[in-house]
């Protein structure tokens, strides 16, 4: 049995279990006395009112704010922020054994829980085929550390939808995502994904942006509805979800009418397709961070594009936040390489607009319900896993201090850099 002191909690108890205790926990309680026996969170009380069992060991983080482990919903283990001078994205499928790439996988593993995350959605191996099934498994049989994985294994897109491209047409060139041409391809895809081990199935709804005549975004589609509607059936008949990449335009329409569960990066999303998407309970991973970092030179297409990315990001950011989209934190890491901090994330959620309390949920209680894990991670209260984390301040003052984060415990053991 472990004993954790805290000074402040902040249990982040979403509202879904409208139990007297965890609509109280919303807010931060001053010094709090967590029980945790096995993997799994005993009870949470006042440390003046608690008996200390005598065969305890007590974790004192009495000067430390505790949270529940954090919850990003959209990394890449399989990605190392290629950089275009070493090869790029190309490189990675052309060149490395996928051993090497399980390798490194291993180590944004661990990077992720050394920061604070307990769980992550991994949304596609990038031309790594089942390799996350395998870390996933590798974590739970605790060969090596690392957080909680939801997978989603190879992804899938449409001919002329994803690299490797730009090669002679006679070479048949190998993909970052499974292709599929049509409803029947679509399903097949989907099956074996699923059969494989995909916790979530993740399909491209958009591939290449430019600026069109006019100065706007342009996003060019990739599946039909009728494609992701075949996926999305077979997904849901498994009781799994569908997370859609998209941009914006035709693409992001299709995945609304598709039926996806979940819009990643969602850059410029209109009124109605707002109003859509809270009618249908669609979630919002936006990804923020990475679109404001590393633009191309302004006078370039690329950089115009980046730069327009960016401005019509902000302002779909806001609106489906005023509209109540229910939006959970993600990062698209490995996307940027797995040095930078994963936790900057909340700065720029924090600088568009967002309270500091709903970014914290976005990465706890918010994402777990997205999960279909409520009560289970996000939270810290009584029957849900032990997945705990320590910061020094309060991070409704500052978001920042979650850059550094002093204490993870994930599943009842306390995770430590020793030997490392
Ligand atoms: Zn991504």
């Amino acid at each position: 049995m472990n004993i954790l002191r805290s000074m402040l909690i902040l249990s982040m108890a979403f509202p879904l279990v409208a139990t007297a205790q965890q609509t109280k926990s919303n807010s931060p309680r001053h010094d709090q006395v967590i029980v945790i026996r096995g993997n799994r969170i005993e009870s949470v009380s006042n440390a003046s009112s608690s008996k200390m069992p005598a065969d305890a060991k007590v974790i004192d983080l009495s000067h430390s704010t505790v949270l529940p482990g954090l919850i990003d919903s959209h990394t890449h283990i399989f990605l190392q922020g290629e950089d275009p001078a070493q090869g790029g994205y190309d490189a990675n499928i052309l060149k490395y054994p996928l051993s090497f790439r399980a390798a490194r996988a291993t180590v944004s593993a661990r990077r992720a829980l050394e920061q604070g995350f307990t769980t992550l959605r991994d949304v596609e191996t990038e031309g790594a085929g089942y390799g996350d099934v395998g870390i996933k498994q590798a974590i739970e049989g605790g060969y090596i550390p690392g957080p909680r994985l939801f997978v989603s294994t190879r992804a899938i897109s449409t001919t002329g939808g994803y690299p490797l491209e730009g090669y002679a047409p006679e070479l048949e060139m190998p993909k970052g995502v499974q292709v599929i041409d049509g409803p029947v391809e679509a399903r097949k895809a989907a099956r074996e994904q699923l059969d494989h081990g995909a916790d979530w199935i993740k399909v491209y709804m958009t591939h290449r942006s430019w600026i069109g005549k006019n100065g706007e975004l342009v996003s060019q589609p990739t599946l039909t509805v009728e494609e992701l509607k075949a996926v999305v059936d077979e997904a849901h008949g498994w009781t799994k979800k569908v997370a859609c990449h998209a941009y914006n335009g035709i693409g992001l329409q299709r995945a609304l009418d598709g039926g996806c569960d979940s819009i990643e990066h969602g850059l410029e999303i209109t009124d109605a397709q707002i109003a859509q998407m809270v009618k249908q309970g669609t979630w919002y991973c936006p990804t923020l961070a990475v679109y404001y970092t590393d633009w191309g030179p302004a006078d370039t297409p690329a950089g115009q594009r980046d730069r327009k990315r960016a401005a019509v990001h902000i302002q779909s950011f806001q609106k489906a936040m005023k509209a109540g989209v229910k939006i959970v934190f993600g990062t698209d890491i490995g996307g940027i390489p797995w040095t930078e901090p994963i936790a900057q994330e909340f700065s720029r959620m924090v600088e568009f607009g967002m309270s500091p309390t709903d970014a914290i949920k976005s990465a706890s209680s918010r994402a777990a319900e997205m999960l279909d894990m409520e009560g289970q991670i996000g939270v810290i209260a009584p029957g849900a896993y032990a997945d705990i984390i320590a910061v020094s301040g309060d991070p409704v003052r500052d978001i920042k201090v979650l850059e550094n984060v002093q204490f993870v415990m994930k599943d009842g053991k306390v995770f430590t850099t020793e030997g490392k």
